[in-house]
């Protein structure tokens, strides 16, 4: 937290190039209780009558029900003179107040290019080359629609995780990555007269993954291309040692049935060199693991990727792996580099996602 107020309330002025295009993300799952705060913040109630709430509010959860000062509300939305803050987080728009299923949610929602801007820097830096900043708005951009066009029916569009695209508010926002924003206001990538699943990474380690390699769904301009652009970062390398013991019970706690275990080793290779699967040896004997599932147990910022050897050394398990992410789509890395080798977005973009092309949202409508 920055501290002082102007931090706070996302000064500047708001480029918002389609102005009824707005987005949904779920931004608190599952809290026993949230604190929303922010300058002449407003409640509205679920009826659309106003609650006189004095901010901060603290909010509990309750059951189909979520609770001020023992008064309990179907829903609570918060709107603020400049930003509402969430748990000290300023975000832009309104923020949805309601029960979930285990906790309080709270959904945020805001124009789609806000959203964006405040999420460049959360998934880049805005220091990057402009080109890459750019061709990040618009894979987000496009990420975004879709996720919009398939959750239409849905209470909200995007999680703020990297289960879908890392998102914190507009704490963050700066000039240049809202100058990537305004620069391509509007823009998407279409395949024929869709748009597109803009998955994207953060780095391939030399070659990206097919969509059916990962999810078992092959699309036609995610079927993977060789990288080496990102192969300059220090970020293509990792290395990572864990007890043997310390992996069983992660494998356990995802619901395999290990025991013992004595070795991990790489299974065969994909033909894009990421592994398809893992074998693990145990006193049950030995159990093929699909390689995606394996890092899911063992943990994402654990296993960065699928492309990795690994020896068990006294009791250890040492991986020594390429790339970070699941490798699909664009590579954030890899973009950057081509952005410093003087491509434009537009080239960046037709690189990762072939046969695609960039439309305006409002030339779709
Ligand atoms: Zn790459």
């Amino acid at each position: 937290m920055l501290g002082s107020l102007h931090s706070l309330a996302c000064l500047g002025e708001s480029n918002a190039a389609i102005p009824g295009e707005t987005i949904r993300v779920a931004i608190l799952k599952n809290a026993p209780s949230v604190t929303v705060d922010g300058e002449g913040i407003i409640a509205i109630r679920e009826n659309g009558s106003a609650v006189a709430l004095s901010p901060p509010v603290l909010i509990r959860y309750g059951r189909n029900s979520v609770i001020v000062d023992g008064t309990a509300y179907r829903r609570l939305t918060f709107a603020g003179s400049s930003a509402v803050q969430v748990n000290g987080k300023p975000y832009r728009g309104v923020a949805e107040v309601s029960p979930g299923e285990k906790g309080v949610l709270v959904v945020n929602e805001l124009p789609l290019e806000e959203y964006l801007v405040g999420l460049i820097n959360c998934e880049i830096s805005s220091a990057w080359p402009m080109e890459a900043v750019k061709a990040q708005a618009v894979i987000a951009r496009t990420y975004a629609i879709h996720k919009k066009q398939a959750r239409s029916t849905s209470f909200y569009h995007l999680e703020s995780s990297v289960i879908d695209q890392v998102y914190e508010g507009c704490e963050i926002e700066d000039s240049r990555a809202r100058r990537g924003v305004t620069d391509t206001a509007g823009e998407v990538l279409r395949y024929g007269d869709a748009v597109i699943q803009a998955f994207y990474h953060s780095n391939c380690g030399g070659r990206t993954e097919a969509s059916e390699h990962v999810w078992g769904r092959h699309l036609p301009y995610l079927t993977g291309v060789d990288c080496r652009y990102c192969l300059s970062s220090p970020s293509s390398y990792w290395d990572q040692k864990i007890a043997v013991s310390e992996l069983e019970e992660r494998l356990k706690a995802a619901g395999y049935k290990v025991s013992g275990v004595t070795d991990i080793r790489a299974g065969s290779r994909n033909s894009r060199g990421r592994l398809k699967n893992v074998m693990v040896i145990s006193s049950r004997g030995e159990s093929s693991l699909p390689g995606d599932q394996f890092r899911k147990a063992i943990g994402y910022s654990v296993i960065k990727s699928t492309d990795f050897t690994v020896k068990v050394v006294n009791g250890e398990a040492v991986f020594s792996g390429l790339g970070n992410g699941h490798g699909v789509g664009l590579c954030q890395w890899g973009a950057k580099q081509r952005a410093l080798d003087g491509f434009g977005y537009d080239e960046i973009l037709s690189y990762y996602y072939p046969g695609t092309g960039l439309i305006k949202l409002s030339d779709i409508r």
